[in-house]
């Protein structure tokens, strides 16, 4: 039997889905996409100087290995075209349905299918692949006043690229990732620029390079070189970067390099005081870029750390005064714990997944859970990275839920059982152990109750290792 498979979101993970199946000549399946494009988070964050920190060499599928990347961290127009190029190259397009958003999906025991709902009506589906990503829906802070604001407010993910900016007040609120990618170009425009920092993060350079029509034409001639570089990046971000967050031998390396850089970049002690952390690197997703703190030493740059108190019509009111404003941008991140919060989804016994998670998503291997037969988790709870490709993540996922189907194809649906699910559960606990994100501090791997629900503790190739087939014998088949 050919599984028909819904493929909820377009993104990195949902058209890896679609193009292994394409290659495994299975196209009974639809990709789901609520957005106008295919993209995900590539197309949502067009935000000025939006880009990978992850080098695009290894933040690209290893089978659509791509010798165009102009430069070795990608802008997200880039990203976003590439993207697109798989979309066409794989003939994923008719099997999309743009602005289509499930609503919900419901297994129905009689018939071992999953009912999937959307604005246009239900229909029937052996498998259901979410692909909804973790960084998809934008979190507003709750700061009274807000709607009070006179002037334009929008969030990061969300920019009106209709507000003009040039000599502008702008007050920018969080820095995380994504504040620092834009703020060296807001700060560009803006006639001032107020950034509201509540907890300093720890920044390390990028080592950005441009990749002139030499160089890609060397890694187009030599796939030698281009398999090499991929796997120079690979094993960097494995033996560096990783050790860094379990305890391992550049767990005192890395901060003394972030602190140099702070010292290189901040010449003003009162500053860098300000932009100096207190807790442990790596406990907060580390800031990659070179360009943020020279925009925060700039004569119209103020970086403010009092407490903001509420926002006025004419801008923000901190403990210590009013910071005017004409524009306010919220990069305040977003709602990360309830994974696939926004569709409502009914498992076996009418079990619904929320409540399932009311202490905290969890899923075996971060794919499946039991009593939802059939339901496949990409980029589920405990399989983000603080060091590594997603994408590497998501092909992993992609090429378990393939081994699946194969199993599901011949046995009826599958569910994983409660036991391999317990085992799961204390191996992630112990190797949670030992990883810098329980340290105290605040960051969106956490869930409200401080339970670490985003991250994998491993490395990226150990996940690989556990995932490369599925065990039958974790799972019960009901055929
Ligand atoms: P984020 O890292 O969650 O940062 C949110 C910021 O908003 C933090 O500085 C936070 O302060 C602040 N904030 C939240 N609520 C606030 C409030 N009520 N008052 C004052 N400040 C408030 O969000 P993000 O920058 O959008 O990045 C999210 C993730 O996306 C990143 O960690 C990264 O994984 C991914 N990303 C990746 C790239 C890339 O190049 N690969 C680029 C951008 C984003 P606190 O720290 O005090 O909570």
């Amino acid at each position: 039997m050919r599984p028909n498979v819904a493929i909820i979101g377009a993104g990195f993970g949902g058209l890896c889905m679609a193009i292994q199946l394409e290659k495994a000549g299975i196209r009974s399946y639809t990709i789901f996409e609520k957005g106008a494009g295919v993209g995900g988070t590539w197309r949502d964050n067009t935000y000025p100087g939006a880009g990978c920190d992850i080098p695009s060499h290894l933040y690209s599928f290893s089978f659509e290995r791509y010798t165009s990347w102009t430069r070795r961290y990608a802008a997200q127009p880039e990203i976003l075209r590439y993207l697109e190029g798989c979309a066409d190259k794989y003939g994923l397009r008719p099997r999309i349905r743009l602005n289509t958003a499930v609503t919900s999906a419901v297994f129905d025991e009689s018939l071992g299918r999953w009912r999937v709902a959307t604005a246009a009506g239900e229909e029937l589906f052996d498998v259901v692949v979410s692909a909804v990503g973790q960084l998809n829906r934008p979190q507003l802070p709750d700061i009274p006043g807000m709607s009070t604001f006179d002037g334009a407010s929008f969030h990061s993910a969300r920019w009106d690229h209709s507000v003009d900016l040039a000599g502008r007040r702008v007050a920018v609120i969080g820095n995380g990732s994504s504040a620092a990618q834009f703020i060296p170009e807001v700060a560009e425009a803006a006639g001032h620029l107020d950034v509201f920092q509540r907890t300093p993060n720890w920044v390390i350079p990028k080592p950005d390079a441009v990749f002139g029509p030499r160089m890609r034409t060397a890694l187009r001639r030599v796939p030698f070189l281009q398999r090499a570089y991929r796997e120079w990046t690979y094993r960097y971000a494995e033996n560096t970067l990783y050790p860094a967050l379990s305890g391992g031998w550049t767990t005192d390396l890395l901060p003394k390099h972030a602190l140099e850089h702070l010292r290189n970049q901040v010449p003003d002690p009162v500053l860098r005081a300000k932009l100096t952390p207190d807790y442990p690197f790596g406990c907060k997703r580390v800031v990659v870029d070179s360009g943020f703190y020279p925009a925060l030493t700039r004569p119209d740059v103020d970086v403010v750390t009092d407490r903001i108190v509420r926002i006025l019509p004419g801008g923000v009111e901190t403990s210590a005064g009013l910071h005017e404003a004409d524009v306010i941008v919220y990069a305040t991140g977003f709602e990360t714990s309830g994974f696939l919060a926004s569709i409502e989804v009914t498992g076996r016994e009418g079990r619904h997944l929320a409540e399932e998670w009311k202490d905290g998503a969890e899923a075996y291997l971060g794919i499946a859970v039991p009593r939802f037969p059939n339901l496949f988790m990409l980029y589920g709870p405990n399989t983000n990275l603080g060091h590594n490709s997603i994408v590497f993540m998501l092909e992993c996922q992609v090429r378990y839920i393939m081994g699946c189907l194969a199993h599901l194809a011949s046995r009826g649906p599958m569910e994983v059982r409660p036991e391999a699910m317990a085992t799961w559960r204390q191996s992630v606990g112990r190797a949670m152990e030992g990883m810098v994100w329980q340290a105290g501090c605040t960051s969106w791997y956490k869930n409200e109750a401080g339970r670490v629900t985003g991250n994998w503790p491993g490395s990226a190739s150990a996940y690989r290792r556990i995932t490369r087939t599925p065990r039958p014998e974790a799972f019960h088949f009901a055929g």
